[in-house]
């Protein structure tokens, strides 16, 4: 039968023991990680979300009864013990913080039994992810996704000091509310007393926070979760949390400040890393243009350099053809592949074409500086020579070539940046290279709806001396918006908002809001800007995906306790369910697939 801890008192955790001198007497209570019966002596490893300590039962140390009960005990069993700090008898192990001592034990109670579980809780456990999933309270035992939890919790908790610090206030916003556009659909919340109504779960605070500025709160923070119903894509969740902010009487450089000093910060308490500060900016134009991404991973090279005026009046009809169709040719230098061989190379051309090329053209330049190439028939030996030189192509490089329209030559450039530096193994995790992100554009051409949409969202301010070609050339309009990139991942972003409602009215006219239409979603935003509002400006960091980065992760699944999969389940509790016809009706609600069923 479980016995009770009565009378008992945990001194420390199991890794803290190590501060303990020899000879002195604790308490400690955790799960049994392993035991190891060796005849008259019991070895047990202690763990709890500190460590792992060493046990040792040896009868005459603990009397019979105890040192019987002790051969009985077994993985995930939680066990309390009395006993002594002594330097290890026997091999000291050097991977431990209490790799020296053990402890002596001189009583033994077994807290709670445990069934054979059905995966062992080990680090870098090899099980499927489902039955990890399944069973993610036992997932969550593991010392890895404990140490993950553990900093995301000293992150936090350092947010807050930081911004506290900095005369931030955290203020809390509704989470059934209305929703804001942030470029998913919405989770909605049908509400009881007011039937066929529903509530929308935020797909983030913008809409408050702004509301908020217009009261007076100045510099707000909030960490707060976020919902958005977005199609199915892996390490996405439909629910996700957001360091949140907002800032009056500001401009760009006041934001990105303090939110360099913030990270530095971070990095320093968290990881003692240190981050020079300034950090580099890079505008959204030469981002695209240099690394084919607008979130560009500087750690390594491999910058994309634009050949078109090189080949301008070459034989080769694929980088002829594009540029007549007002398209770009542009290549990148894989430095010390032009060894690849012919198989791996078709390879990247098969992943440039999931990226939409119809191809790739290449040089492969030999270490005895000969060069094979798969349109060099069409060229002259010069204009050779002129793309080798422009790529800076050295014996033992290999160059990369894409044609097409110039977004869609960047996108598959980019990509396969990327693809080679993985390949390569140019991504070292304990490098963090952060860069910003400026003048996005503001609005985004969509084939589909055949309008302009908002890159960021509608509130987003425009630079003042982009003012006129709204009228004219509204895809060329710049916004102060900003976007913190660390090694390759947007962790965070935001912009300077509009305050003047002629711009926010324009703005709204160009996406394609009537007047009553911008009323109905926004009237309550667009009426407090009529009482003085002052110009402010932003930011959110994806909290999850920021420590997935510091805890070096690939999987945002590591850094949330209870995560949802790819199709936005949870495997656990097996929600999302069905609810009871009682439920329904008092919602006011039917489900229309059973009515066809009926
Ligand atoms: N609300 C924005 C987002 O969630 C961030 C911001 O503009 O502050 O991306």
């Amino acid at each position: 039968m479980a016995e009770s801890m009565q009378g008992l008192h945990r001194t420390c955790r199991c890794a803290e023991v190590a501060a303990e001198p020899a000879g002195s007497q604790v308490t400690l209570m955790g799960w049994v990680a392993r035991a190891r019966n060796k005849g008259g002596i019991v070895f047990v490893d202690l763990r709890d979300r500190s460590g792992i300590v060493q046990l040792v039962f040896e009868d005459g140390s603990i009397d019979h009864e105890g040192f019987e009960k002790a051969g009985r005990l077994r993985s995930e069993f939680v066990i309390a013990v009395v006993g002594t700090v002594e330097k290890r008898l026997g091999a000291v192990n050097p991977g431990l913080v209490t790799g020296e001592i053990e402890i002596r034990v001189g009583q033994l109670r077994i807290l709670s039994e445990s069934q054979v579980p059905p995966f062992p809780v080990e680090e870098n456990s090899r099980t499927k992810d489902e039955i990890r999933l399944k069973y993610r309270y036992l997932d969550l035992r593991r010392p890895d996704l404990q140490r993950n939890l553990m900093m995301k919790s000293r992150v936090a908790m350092l947010t807050r000091q930081f911004f506290a610090g900095e005369g931030f206030l955290e203020i809390e916003t509704p989470m059934l509310g209305k929703s804001t556009p942030e470029g998913a659909r919405d989770y909605l919340v049908p509400s009881r007393i007011h039937p066929g109504s529903f509530y929308g779960l935020p797909q983030s605070p913008q809409l408050y926070k702004q509301l908020l500025m217009c009261s007076g709160y100045d510099r707000y923070i909030q960490i707060t979760r976020c919902f958005r119903d977005e199609d199915l894509r892996a390490d996405r969740q439909p629910e996700f949390t957001q360091i949140d902010m907002e800032l009056s009487f500001v401009d760009v450089d006041d934001v990105i400040d303090v939110n360099e000093r913030f990270l530095a910060y971070l990095f320093k308490e968290v990881l003692d890393v240190e981050v020079p500060l300034p950090i580099q900016r890079i505008t959204w134009q030469e981002a695209m243009d240099r690394f084919g991404s607008d979130k560009p991973d500087m750690r390594f090279g491999m910058e994309l350099c634009d050949v078109s005026d090189l080949v301008r009046d070459c034989g080769f009809a694929v980088f002829t053809g594009a540029l007549e169709k007002d398209g770009s040719v542009r290549g990148i230098n894989a430095q010390g592949q032009g060894g690849m061989p012919r198989k791996k190379i078709d390879k990247l051309v098969e992943f440039a074409r999931g990226y939409g090329a119809k191809g790739l053209a290449y040089i492969a330049i030999g270490a005895d500086g000969a060069r094979k190439s798969s349109f060099g028939k069409f060229m002259k030996e010069e204009e050779m020579d002129a793309l080798v030189s422009a790529l800076d192509g050295k014996p033992g490089d290999l160059l990369l070539f894409a044609a097409d329209k110039t977004k869609l030559v960047c996108d598959v450039l980019g990509a396969l940046r990327l693809e080679l530096a993985k390949q390569m193994g140019l991504l070292d995790k304990n490098e963090y290279r952060f860069v910003w992100v400026t003048e996005f554009p503001l609005l985004e051409w969509s084939e589909e709806e055949n309008r302009y949409t908002a890159m960021h969202h509608p509130f987003t301010m425009l630079m003042e001396e982009d003012l006129p070609l709204l009228d004219t050339d509204p895809g060329k309009v710049r916004a102060k918006a900003y976007d913190i990139v660390l090694n390759g991942n947007e962790i965070g972003g935001g912009s300077v908002r509009i305050h003047q409602n002629e711009i926010q009215e324009k703005m709204f006219e160009m996406l394609g809001f009537t007047k009553e239409s911008a009323y109905e979603q926004f009237g309550f935003l667009l009426d407090a800007f009529k009482y003085g509002v002052p110009p402010h400006a932003g930011l959110a960091y994806g909290l999850d995906r920021l420590v997935m980065l510091m805890a070096k992760t690939d999987s945002i699944r590591d850094v949330i306790a209870f995560p949802k999969v790819k199709d936005a389940s949870c495997l656990m509790t097996q929600s999302p369910g069905k609810v009871s016809p009682e439920q329904l009706e008092e919602l006011g609600l039917a489900l229309a697939a059973e009515n066809a069923e009926e």
